[in-house]
C-alpha cells in the first residue's frame, strides 16, 4: 500500500502517518523529519536547508526529489509507505510519478486532511515530540499520560520545532497555498484523491484513514 497524506502544516499528517504506519507495518516518510535530521547532523543538504525551514519556505524540488528517490529504493518499503509532506509541488508529484511508473507502479490512494486556519495555528505553536522516540504531543490536544513523560519510550525529554511560532506561521500558509494546494487538483483528476475532516479528534480522524485503506484492499 502506498499512501500520500496531504495537507496543509498542522493538519496532522504526521500525526496519522506514524499511527497508521505502526498499525499496518508501512514504513512513515516524512520529509520534514528527514530535513531535520540532515540539519542536525550538519550535511551538505542540512546547511542549505536550514535557513529555508527556519523562515517557513520549501526547500528546492531537486534537493528534496532526490531523498525520497533515494529512500523508496531501500528494502523496507517494499511492503509499502506512507508519505508525509511529500509531493508538496506540482513538479515534486510529477517525479514522483515518474520514479513509480518506472518501476510498473502508482500510488494506491491520496488522502487529504481539511483542518480550518485558525486551528492550524493553534495546532502548530502547541506542537511538541519526544526526543528520544519523535512520539507527536500537543499542549492541548495530545497530552502525555503522565505529565512529563512520553507514553511510548518513558523519556522525560521533549523538543519544539525552531518553526513552529507564530511568525513562520504566514510565511508556510503562503508557501501550502501557492504551492502545494494545486496538488489536490492533480489527484483529483487522476481519481486518486479522498479527503477526511481533520478537524475530529485524534482516533476518529485515524478511523476515517483506516476505513478509505480498507476499502481499497
Ligand atoms: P502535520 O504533520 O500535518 O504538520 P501534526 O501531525 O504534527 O501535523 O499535528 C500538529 C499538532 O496537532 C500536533 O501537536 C498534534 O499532536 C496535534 N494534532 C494532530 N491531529 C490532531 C487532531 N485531530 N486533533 C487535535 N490535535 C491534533
Ligand atoms: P509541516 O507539515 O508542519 O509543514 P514538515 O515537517 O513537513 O512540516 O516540513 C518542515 C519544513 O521542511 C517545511 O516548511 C519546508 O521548509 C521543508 N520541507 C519538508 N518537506 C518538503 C518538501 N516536500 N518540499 C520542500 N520543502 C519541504
Ligand atoms: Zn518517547
Amino acid at each position: 500500500m502506498k499512501l500520500i497524506l496531504l495537507g496543509p502544516p498542522g493538519a496532522g499528517k504526521g500525526t496519522q502517518a506514524q499511527q497508521l504506519a505502526k498499525k499496518r507495518g508501512l514504513v512513515q516518510l516524512s520529509t520534514g523529519e528527514m530535513l531535520r535530521a540532515a540539519v542536525k547532523a550538519g550535511t551538505e543538504i542540512g546547511l542549505k536547508a536550514k535557513a529555508l525551514m527556519d523562515k517557513g519556505e520549501l526547500v528546492s524540488d531537486d534537493v528534496v526529489v532526490g531523498i525520497i528517490a533515494e529512500r523508496i529504493q531501500q528494502p523496507d518499503c517494499k511492503s509499502g509507505f506512507i508519505l508525509d509532506g511529500f509531493p508538496r509541488t506540482l513538479q515534486q508529484a510529477a517525479a514522483l510519478d515518474k520514479m513509480l511508473e518506472a518501476k510498473g507502479e502508482r500510488m494506491d490512494a491520496v488522502i487529504e486532511l481539511k483542518v480550518d486556519y485558525n486551528r492550524l495555528v493553534e495546532r502548530i505553536v502547541g506542537r511538541y515530540a519526544c526526543a528520544k522516540c519523535g512520539e507527536g504531543y500537543h499542549d492541548r490536544f495530545k497530552r502525555p499520560k503522565v505529565r512529563g513523560v512520553c507514553d511510548v519510550c518513558g523519556s522525560t525529554e521533549f523538543t519544539r520545532r525552531a518553526d513552529d511560532n507564530a511568525e513562520t506561521v504566514t510565511t508556510r500558509m503562503i508557501a501550502y497555498y501557492r504551492e502545494t494546494s494545486p496538488l489536490i487538483g492533480y489527484y483529483f483528476c487522476r481519481g486518486n484523491l479522498h479527503a477526511v475532516d481533520g478537524m475530529a479528534p485524534i482516533e476518529e480522524v485515524g478511523a476515517a484513514i483506516e476505513g478509505i485503506v480498507d476499502s481499497l484492499a
